[in-house]
């Protein structure tokens, strides 16, 4: 029969943590009564240890949920708090210390707190029981006890002494039950009184005849009746005559009480609850596994429909997540392969090169000479050499490694931004910086590694002839394109401005200034036209539609000039400077595509052609030790981190707290532990259901 009870007790306190609409409860046994009724006291007796907080002020402030747990077979007595992890507390007192603390967190201005602390007890010597101790009523109410308060009391114990639970109602005996707050509550919630128990404290402090007439209550009569206890006193009063027997003993000390329908003692209390508690939880049983059995059926509906029945857990979610964030990483490492990072190693240093021609070449008033310049003058081969150790010396270490963990990062960015990882924006910060302390570890030496092997360029560049033709291609190409980025800028100043006051302006500028300032070109300003080509230049005809606006000026000539504004007139030496370099750039274009650098040799005359050289060889260089150096090492590092960083530095409880980041996940982990408390709940009234049969035969 305990075993019955017990396991009916395991299922309620599974049922507790599962949310429902009220249905699926089993019954427990709540203890109501007001301040200094000796509530405490009972409860105390029943267990067999003081373990409640003590005190005159308001000392119960949230319910407190207890579940005694029958243990014969072991000597150990302990209380623990399911809720905090605290372990057994075997001290009591630490048991009473916990429950203070916990009751006095409630702040001050609340008073009082529907939010239970659960307990259990377990001992050899308490019976199978759940218990809840609810704040007392009070009935006095001073300037610390309003009125607001009372009610709250009141409102609290109303949702507890509900059904099914069964209600034991304290009073004391030297107190009018006409005026009992507890008899009051539980004869409004339990009019024809089937399920509370009326229990009598104090009651060495009335006479033994009227006792009898107490218990024997005739003007609130209950099923159950009333039982009357005197409870073990803690401290005796200082000056106390007689000893009074305490406890049970009392009973037995006077005649009176020996009657055979009257009910006294703590231990008949025990008794009596635990036969009322086992037969109130055996009628609601039929219900009850109806109820779970309909709560289970939608439960595995739902996780039918919803999830398909597929099975997850914290951990293979995180497994999953982790493995697809690898797989991208693995996707992304084979497919940004060495021809990538070339081509963009490349056009970064051609950039470079292409500036040091403007710098150098395109802005030299004797450029128009160089084709006739003979091999060995030394004017150019000086610009030449100028050229080449402004290439190789510009950085090429920092500028191509920075590049590269550019290009690293920026993908990483996009990697960490798979599924499912915007749910998880803690992973994916750590992922970043780990990998950014992958980079920043390797940066420096990578970098220093680069800048040594391209050094020996610094001295000497040599080229095969297939190179050097590969290069004057490729020259001529880049001249190409920054020919049309010129033409392109112009078009666009032409839009912009109006052909005719372009036009105007520009021919005003040549009459007033063009014997007093040389038209030159500042490299920024080109490379600023260049580098941003506005969007709506990006027509066709560059050539053409330069040379049909130079067929409109002999209109504008005749017209008297407008007073230019300062920005056309801007516009006006920014176009003119356009059109000079277009000029140069066609000359070098020619000079890139006559026979004359077809020859290697003459490579003073074709700077554009042998700058290419050197940024081709740079570049062969500085990618073949960046593959070793940074490339390599990031995508070997980068999925072992993940493993170290992620897989193994996640404990059980962060697993779940990564998994329910994820809303998805949260509910589908909510729903399968639903479904297998269910489960369990069932099995376990199953086996209930049988020991009844069994018991019934
Ligand atoms: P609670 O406020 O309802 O929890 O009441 P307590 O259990 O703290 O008891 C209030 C006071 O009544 C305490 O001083 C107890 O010692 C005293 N008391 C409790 N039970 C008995 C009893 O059976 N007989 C006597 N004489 N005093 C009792």
């Amino acid at each position: 029969l305990m075993e019955l009870t017990r396991t009916l007790i395991e299922i309620r306190n599974i049922l507790k943590t599962i949310k429902h609409d009220g249905t699926l409860q089993l019954p427990s046994i709540v203890v109501i009564g007001s301040q200094s009724s000796g509530k405490s006291s009972v409860l105390e007796a029943i267990v067999g240890q003081e373990f409640l907080p003590k005190g005159s002020n308001m000392v119960t402030r949230r319910p407190i949920e207890l579940t005694l747990i029958h243990t014969p077979d072991s000597k150990e007595e302990y209380g623990e708090f399911p809720q905090l992890g605290l372990g057994k507390l075997s001290d009591f007192s630490r048991v009473r210390q916990t429950l203070t603390d916990l009751n006095m967190a409630v702040p001050a201005e609340e008073c009082i707190s529907p939010e239970p602390i659960e307990l259990r007890i377990y001992s050899p010597n308490v019976p199978d029981l759940t218990l809840v101790d609810l704040p007392g009523y009070i009935q006095v109410h001073n300037r610390n006890q309003p009125e607001l308060l009372k009610q709250k009391i009141a409102s609290l114990c109303d949702i507890y002494i509900r059904e099914p639970n069964i209600i034991l109602a304290v009073c004391a005996a030297d107190v009018d039950l006409a005026n009992s707050e507890a008899l009051l509550a539980s004869r409004r919630a339990d009019p024809l009184g089937v399920r509370t128990i009326g229990v009598l404290t104090k009651m060495d402090l009335v006479e033994p005849t009227a006792g009898v007439d107490l218990l024997r209550n005739s003007d609130y009569p209950l099923l159950l009746g009333y039982v009357g206890v005197v409870s073990k006193q803690r401290k005796a009063r200082p000056g106390s005559k007689a000893v009074i027997p305490s406890g049970d003993a009392y009973f037995s000390a006077h005649s009176e009480y020996t009657q055979r329908d009257l009910q006294v003692g703590t231990s008949y209390l025990k008794t009596k609850l635990i036969k009322v508690l086992e037969e109130n939880m055996r009628r609601s049983l039929h219900s009850i596994v109806d109820a779970v059995q309909t709560e289970l059926d939608e439960t595995r509906y739902q996780y039918k429909v919803h999830y398909n029945d597929r099975p997850i857990s914290p951990e293979s979610y995180a497994a999953d997540s982790l493995d697809a964030l690898k797989q991208a990483f693995k996707q992304f490492s084979t497919q940004f392969n060495r021809a990538e990072v070339r081509a963009s190693v490349k056009g970064m240093l051609e950039q470079r090169a292409l500036d040091i021609c403007a710098r150098l070449y395109w802005n030299d008033r004797r450029l128009a000479d160089l084709p006739k310049a003979s091999s060995d003058d030394l004017y150019w081969q000086r610009k030449l050499d100028l050229g080449v150790s402004s290439l190789t010396k510009c950085g090429v270490g920092r500028l191509s490694t920075q590049l590269v963990m550019d290009v690293l990062k920026h993908n990483l960015e996009q990697i960490v931004k798979i599924e499912p990882f915007p749910h998880h924006p803690g992973t994916q910060r750590t992922v970043s910086t780990f990998a950014n302390d992958i980079l920043r570890r390797k940066f420096h030496f990578a970098m220093d590694q680069v800048e040594n092997t391209i050094k020996p360029f610094k001295f000497e560049v040599d080229c095969t002839q297939q190179e050097w033709e590969a290069s004057v291609e490729r020259a001529t190409r880049l001249v190409e394109r920054e020919m049309d980025m010129c033409a392109r800028a112009l078009r666009d100043a032409n839009t912009r401005i109006g052909k005719r006051t372009l036009n105007t302006a520009i021919r005003y500028l040549e009459e007033t200034a063009a014997h007093t300032t040389p038209k030159r070109i500042e490299n920024n300003v080109f490379r600023a036209t260049s580098a941003a080509p506005l969007p709506n230049a990006a027509n066709n005809g560059s050539a053409t539609a330069t040379n049909a606006s130079a067929a409109e000026n002999d209109d504008a000539a005749a017209a008297p000039q407008p007073l230019l504004n300062p920005a056309v007139l801007d516009e006006a030496r920014q176009a003119m400077a356009l059109r000079d370099r277009l000029a140069i750039l066609k000359l070098r274009h020619t000079a890139l595509r006559s026979k004359q650098c077809r020859d290697k040799r003459r490579r003073i005359h074709c700077p554009e052609a042998f700058l290419e050289v050197v940024a081709d060889k740079l570049t062969n260089t500085a990618v073949m030790f960046l593959q070793v150096e940074l490339l390599n090492e990031f995508f070997f590092q980068f999925p072992r981190e993940v493993d170290s960083r992620l897989y193994f530095g996640l404990d059980k409880q962060h697993v779940l707290a990564f998994a329910k980041e994820n809303p998805r996940i949260e509910q589908q982990l909510e729903l399968m532990s639903r479904k297998r408390k269910l489960e369990d709940v069932m099995d376990k009234l199953g086996y209930v259901m049988r020991q009844q049969e069994r018991l019934a035969v």
